[in-house]
């Protein structure tokens, strides 16, 4: 069982509509793949790897960090 502690959270890549991260445990390369635009920009996703099934929190920054900087 998935235990509710608290999640490794990882960058992940987007590339398109989809969005890529390397499992922690295993640096198992995954992709995600985003069935509608507002699912694609979540700044944060939780994803199992497809190798492990370890569940992490992957982390892509919002769209506009890319504009400007907000700190
Ligand atoms: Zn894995």
């Amino acid at each position: 069982m998935i235990k509710n502690s608290v999640k490794p959270e990882i960058a992940g890549t987007r590339s398109g509509y989809v969005i890529r991260f390397t499992c922690p445990a295993c640096s198992t390369e995954n992709a995600i793949v985003n069935k509608s635009p507002r699912d694609h920009y979540k700044e944060t996703r939780d994803a199992a790897c497809k190798q492990c099934k370890t569940r992490s929190r992957i982390i892509t920054p919002g769209m506009l960090a890319t504009g400007y900087t907000s700190v």
